[in-house]
């Protein structure tokens, strides 16, 4: 019989209108085309060419695509996750950099934002001109962000910020950093240009994950803003975390497209690599392993779907993110893992994509919420007691 994949081993395109087809077609091609070539020499040098990357992903339309006016493209979550996905299957880190610019940075002003700002900053990062940050990490607090030090403080009708953000994807390339600070009315977030004075960019140097991806730390020395820059909506910690909400939903679709990646790599390595005298796809023990790989990446798809549907009806919660977070992230590090060990000593080089993609997951587990966190999340919800601290 001839061999298929794990989509259609689970039907998978049947639950997915033309348009959805279509756009997860088109970005699937751009991977293959325009980054799939060149991938494993960004990740070996940790370099990429991220602002022709940012122009040609803008104009491709997936940048803030799931917002509405402003130049976003105003497509559906579900959409908007196929692209997360794709985008994925090529490498986290250009998944990364249009979460962080779609989700984090320009949902961030388009939800909290005000008008002015608004109509200052979305259209530019729409077309990839402008690129955008997101900063609430900090050095010492990543899991438990209320700790954060840095400071917002009057000066007249002015801002002055003070502190430091660590692990900021996007951070040195960035025209426009959103920054969350402590207040004396609570967190607030800021709409920061780069070129402020007192706004330092230092790339985070000797990664071994998610090298085809800037991450910085951003250092902020009295950055004197007006009191515009304040996103006038967002309040309290909830602000920055109804933006994790919105990428994390993007890396529930993404994660997965990693894991498909890793599962076709191994099944066409298994097929032709003889061990034996026979081909190693013909080994009960490989299939075992395939079978069980494939059974996760379609339940992984099959969820993220569900979540799309829910979240394009306006019902999507906060526990269900994790839910998709949680299984998405650890399945797709684990089906890498695997994969790397079909391809024996080939898997561990960038001749392939399996342990680039395995590598790349160490950051997705942690980044967004770590595993431990959306347990707690879920673990909440289920027991109706919290067990953070
Ligand atoms: P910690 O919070 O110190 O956690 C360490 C360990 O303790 C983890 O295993 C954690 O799960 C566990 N833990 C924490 N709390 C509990 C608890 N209550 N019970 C049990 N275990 C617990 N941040 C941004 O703001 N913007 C970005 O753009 C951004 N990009 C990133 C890019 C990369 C490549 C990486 C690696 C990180 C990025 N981050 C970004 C930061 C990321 O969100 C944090 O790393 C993450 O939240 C975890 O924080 P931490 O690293 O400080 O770990």
């Amino acid at each position: 019989p001839t061999p298929i994949d794990v989509e259609a081993l689970f039907a998978i395109d049947g639950l997915l209108t033309d348009d959805e087809r279509e756009i997860r077609d088109t970005v699937k091609r751009f991977g293959a085309q325009r980054i799939r070539p060149h991938i494993a020499d960004w990740f070996e040098i940790g370099e990429i060419p991220v602002h022709e990357l940012a122009l040609e992903l803008g104009r491709l339309g997936v940048l803030g695509m799931h917002l509405e006016g402003y130049g976003c493209a105003g497509m559906s979550a579900t959409s908007y996750g196929l692209v997360c996905q794709e985008l994925e299957a090529v490498d986290s880190g250009i998944r990364s950099l249009v979460s962080v610019q779609g989700s984090l940075a320009m949902f961030a002003i388009h939800h909290w934002g005000g008008e002015e700002q608004k109509q200052q900053w979305l259209p530019e990062m729409a077309a990839g001109r402008a690129i955008g940050c997101f900063g609430l990490t900090e050095p010492d607090f990543g899991s438990n962000p209320g700790g954060m030090r840095t400071r917002a403080t009057r000066d007249g009708s002015d801002w002055v910020l003070n502190g430091t953000k660590m692990w900021i994807t996007n951070g040195s390339a960035a025209d426009v950093a959103v920054i969350w600070a402590r207040t004396d009315e609570g967190v607030r977030g800021f709409v920061v240009p780069t070129t402020t004075p007192g706004f330092k960019a230092n790339t985070v140097t000797h990664k071994l994950s998610l090298r085809a991806s800037v991450t910085s730390e951003l250092v902020l020395q009295d950055v004197h803003l007006p009191a515009e820059a304040m996103l006038p909506e967002a309040r309290g910690l909830s602000g920055p975390l109804s933006c994790l909400n919105e990428a994390r939903f993007g890396i529930v679709f993404g994660a997965i497209g990693a894991a498909r990646d890793c599962l076709e790599c191994a099944v066409d390595y298994a097929r032709t690599r003889e061990v034996f005298d026979k081909p190693l796809a013909g080994y009960q023990l490989t299939q075992a392993k395939l079978a069980d790989m494939a059974v996760e990446v379609g339940k992984g798809q099959l969820l993220a779907l569900h979540l799309g549907r829910l979240k394009d009806r306006g019902e999507l919660t906060g526990e269900q993110v994790s839910v998709g977070k949680l299984n998405n992230t650890r399945e797709a590090i684990a089906i890498a893992r695997q994969c790397r060990t079909i391809l024996g000593a080939n898997g561990i080089t960038l001749e392939y994509p399996v342990i680039r993609h395995a590598n790349n997951l160490e950051s997705v587990l942690t980044y967004e919420g770590t595993s431990e966190v959306h347990q707690l999340v879920i673990g909440q919800a289920l027991t109706g007691s919290k067990a953070f601290r």
